[in-house]
């Protein structure tokens, strides 16, 4: 019954099942790492095969990957007597994921584009860092759009990653390959980036949960930058639970950020235990508008009635400037991306074009040559708006109105706890179905980046599937700065209270159940 060639013998475990089968001992991780070889080389091998995920960019040595889980097993053994009931959950010698725009020392970091297709980092991110020593595996970096510019993984060099949920639909991006790997039980958890939405909106269109942190909440240094005011990295996994469980690696003050925050880190996991009773949720008219999907609409109406069987209240509240989010957002993002995709010309980093005349030739030629079109088409906006002439009308007009959303959004949670609300308008679209309508594309992102213009935290987590398609949908909850605690605890007691969270895609397994 057991054979390893279909994917349904393969169980799929999250985060914290595994810690504690290690903890057994009813698990190895060399066991643990070789589930999770045996289901990328059947699902996942790579952009040619049609029913391939496409999820990794790049794959990790698979020798090297067991060696590391041996060494872990071996440690583990050796500590056999050490006191497991720690408050410390060791994650050591459980396979996960890292985007491909977090830099890996001695591991390609594309960051989706082939003007970084040669690129190796000389040192590790400090997310990398930070999993490497609490012992996580890296399997390999997962794909996502290009620079992390786009909203269905469409926009990658290396073709886009597939939903596991019916393949010829997006996952979301751009973090498309974390999410379709993480859909798909390839590894428990995966990191992701989110600027504008690309961990909550993929989170949505796959059936996850992941969570974008406050600003500054995890270090930036060794992320490609995108937009740095909007750039925040977290986890990606099955449940609130098992982002809790990462996010209490990933987070921290770093030197090397001096955009990391100085704020005392909460213990998430162990904030999961709180009764929502008389919790006060905002209903923003905002996020129920015209432009949302009704059976959306209906889905997350259904999930409130499950916060409010737990003790929630909710109270209609107004973000009276969210209609204007997209707008400000794509002339802030752009701007910043022109600067800081920069350094990208032919001579420090990454692609080169063959035979320059001079050395205008070779800026010229390798950034024509290397950047996709979108990513032009963001550096061509980002320099306009940034422009004599043209900085007062845009640029500035864009960054009052950023200040109107924070400012929003704080009278907002003088009265209420946390806000929610649809992630996406919509479920997941089908691959080719708008990418060539940007402007479309950019919609789609109409809930999601009011918050990181803000800063604040936002989590997405699945509440159901549609009709006719049975595609996910997600819920997004919204809080305060560095309220990553609430939001988790507000998620995980929904989770407790139903099963959409443990819900895999036909053909991809079951998650493991003792
Ligand atoms: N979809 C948005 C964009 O294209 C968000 C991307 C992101 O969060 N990295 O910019």
């Amino acid at each position: 019954p057991n054979n390893p060639n279909n994917p349904n013998n393969l169980p799929c475990f999250t985060l914290s099942q595994s810690a504690k089968l290690l903890a057994e001992r009813k698990i190895s991780s060399q066991e643990l790492v070789q589930i999770s070889l045996n289901k990328i080389q059947k699902l996942d091998s790579g952009f040619k095969n049609s029913n391939s995920l496409n999820s990794f960019i790049t794959l990790c040595d698979p020798e090297d990957l067991l060696a590391q889980a041996q060494l872990i097993d071996q440690e583990r053994f050796k500590n056999k007597n050490k006191n497991l009931n720690n408050n410390i959950i060791d994650l050591s010698g459980i396979p996960i994921a890292q985007k491909d725009l977090f830099c890996t020392q001695g591991i390609k970091t594309s960051c989706g584009s082939k003007i970084l297709d040669n690129f190796v980092a000389p040192y590790d991110a400090t997310i990398i860092k930070k999993s490497k020593q609490a012992g996580l595996i890296m399997m390999g970096k997962t794909n996502m759009d290009e620079f992390a510019m786009g909203s269905s993984g469409e926009n990658s060099f290396y073709g886009p990653s597939k939903n596991p949920w019916n393949l010829s639909y997006s996952p979301g991006g751009s973090s498309s390959g974390s999410a379709s790997a993480v859909a798909a039980g390839l590894v428990s958890a995966a990191t992701g980036s989110d600027t504008g939405g690309s961990i909550r909106q993929p989170a949505s269109f796959s059936g996850i949960t992941g969570i974008k942190p406050t600003y500054g909440r995890v270090s930036r240094y060794g992320m490609v930058a995108f937009a740095s005011s909007l750039d925040q990295a977290g986890p990606m996994a099955k449940t609130a639970e098992d982002c809790a469980l990462l996010l209490n690696i990933l987070a921290g003050h770093d030197v090397l950020d001096s955009t990391s925050s100085r704020q005392p880190l909460e213990n998430y996991t162990a904030n999961l235990n709180k009764n929502i009773k008389n919790l006060k949720i905002g209903l923003p008219k905002q996020f129920f508008g015209p432009g949302i999907d009704p059976e959306i609409k209906n889905k997350i109406q259904d999930s409130l009635k499950i916060f409010e069987s737990l003790g929630a209240e909710f109270i209609e509240v107004d973000l009276p400037h969210n209609d204007l989010a997209i707008s400000a957002y794509y002339l802030i993002a752009p701007a910043e991306a022109s600067s800081n995709l920069s350094r990208f010309d032919g001579v420090r980093f990454g692609y080169r074009c063959e035979n320059p005349k001079d050395l205008k030739d070779l800026y010229e030629r390798s950034r024509s040559e290397g950047f996709g079109e979108e990513v032009k088409r963001r550096i061509l906006i980002g320099t306009y708006v940034l422009s004599q002439g043209y900085f007062e009308a845009y640029y500035l007009k864009a960054q009052k109105i950023r200040r109107l959303i924070s400012e929003d959004f704080q009278k907002v949670f003088n009265q209420v706890d946390v806000i929610m609300g649809p992630t996406c308008p919509s479920t997941a679209f089908k691959i080719g179905e708008k990418i060539h309508d940007p402007l479309a594309l950019y919609q789609s992102d109409a809930n999601t980046v009011a918050v990181n213009l803000a800063g604040l935290p936002g989590l997405s987590m699945p509440v159901g599937f549609s009709e006719a398609l049975k595609l996910p949908i997600g819920l997004q909850i919204i809080g305060p700065h560095f309220s990553e605690s609430l939001l988790l605890n507000t998620a995980h007691q929904f989770q407790l209270n139903t099963n959409f969270h443990l819900q895999m895609p036909p053909g991809f397994g079951e998650l493991f159940h003792e």
